[in-house]
């Protein structure tokens, strides 16, 4: 008998909700992804790449010429300089990135915060490390730290905070006056940060995402996680990248080297060449987010879900009560998807401990106006 080294790990809610929308034939708005393609030059340059010959290993850190690229583009949206041969590393999507940062600094016995509802893939990580999670509620009605949690979840084993904004499930940033509160209180402290940022274009209202690259304080021990798959619309590339100062950068990777090696070079060409044509692609992000945003809100004022739009990413948590309060969420979801056709994801599954009668679901908007209007038809009879 196998002695499992994640017992309490099963198959993901994104995998089960997926599926479950395919065998019910539903809309599927649970897992995270567009419905749409990412833009015609980028995927025409992967094709001219591949047929060009650029199909041999990537460099361990990634294209020289991509890693500029994501050095720039830094520059221009934070106003800060980050080294693109000692900082910048590309990654087989974000997921791999934080993974290699848990291993590279979470050591046997060492406690890692995460703030509930937190993304599926952190906790695994740690446990794989040694570690262990020690879970800190966000708020319930805003999804905003609450320090006095976070002050007693501190401990002299905390080895590490993961943050995760603009932030799945909930769609809240994080603002410069919380970085400087987060700064003060691990201050003298051994503790490192990883910023998972995979969101940091899909950002609304005017507002600008505030990222831990910009805070030179908080950057010192920090690993900033991006994923290409969000930016471009191509979560299916798994391609990603993690920023850190150079001895950090390092450490992972001496890890990233073995987990996978590099990332895929082809799509690395693609990237690069995008990039550097289009920089105005990801100032054009928060206007197309927003627009499918308050297209799906607008649509869906007359159901009975209740809701506020979010401030950032592309899924939007809808309140149920005044629907099925009598149903858990998980319930709920699957109820959704097979008897009115619309998937759509429990929050719950993100916490350790589900705070007492929320009833909240996660819907993606990142489709095409056509699914959205499909949908919220179907969400407005329920
Ligand atoms: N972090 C969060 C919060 C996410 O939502 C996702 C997207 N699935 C990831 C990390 C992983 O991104 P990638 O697909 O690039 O691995
Ligand atoms: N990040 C995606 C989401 O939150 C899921 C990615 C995955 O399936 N692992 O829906």
């Amino acid at each position: 008998m196998i002695t499992s080294k994640l017992p309490n790990v099963g198959t993901t809610i994104f995998t089960q909700m997926s599926q479950l929308a395919v065998e019910a034939g539903a809309l599927n708005l649970s897992q995270g992804f567009p419905d749409f393609d990412g833009p015609q030059a980028l995927r025409d340059a992967v094709g001219r790449h591949i047929a060009s010959g650029h199909n041999q290993y990537a460099p361990m850190t990634g294209l020289p010429t991509l890693r500029q690229q994501v050095a720039a583009k830094i520059t221009r949206c934070y106003g800060v300089e980050v080294n693109a041969d000692t900082e910048v590393t590309i990654t087989p999507g974000a997921t791999q990135a934080i993974f290699c940062a848990i291993q590279a600094v979470v050591q046997r016995g060492d406690e890692v915060i995460v703030f509930d509802p937190s993304y599926d893939s952190y906790e695994p990580a740690v446990a794989l490390a040694g570690g262990r999670c020690v879970h800190v509620q966000l708020n319930r009605d805003d999804f905003a730290i609450d320090w006095q949690k976070l002050g007693d979840a501190l401990s002299p084993r905390t080895r590490m905070i993961i943050l995760n904004a603009p932030h799945n499930p909930s769609g809240a940033l994080i603002s410069r006056a919380e970085l400087d509160q987060l700064a003060a209180l691990i201050r003298d402290r051994d503790i490192y940060l990883v910023s998972d940022e995979v969101y940091e274009h899909l950002v609304f209202d005017g507002v600008r995402h505030v990222s831990v690259l910009a805070h030179p304080e908080l950057y010192q021990r920090a690993f900033v996680v991006s994923s290409f798959g969000k930016t471009y619309h191509v979560t299916g590339w798994k391609t990603g990248y993690v920023v850190a100062p150079p001895t950090l950068s390092s450490e992972l990777r001496k890890v990233h080297q073995y987990v996978s090696f590099c990332g895929v070079t082809p799509l690395q060409y693609a990237l690069a060449d995008f990039m550097a044509e289009h920089p105005e692609h990801v100032d054009e992000l928060p206007a197309f987010y927003q627009a499918k945003r308050d297209l799906f809100c607008d649509l869906l004022r007359p159901s009975r879900f209740s809701f506020t739009r979010v401030a950032g990413t592309y899924f939007q948590l809808m309140d149920y009560s005044q629907i099925r309060p009598d149903l858990n969420d998980l319930d709920m979801a699957i109820w959704m998807t097979r008897e009115y056709g619309v998937a759509a994801i429990p929050v719950s599954v993100f916490y350790q401990d589900p705070p007492q009668g929320q009833r909240l679901v996660r819907l993606c908007f990142a489709k095409r106006e056509e699914t959205l209007r499909q949908a919220a038809e179907k969400l407005c009879v329920i």
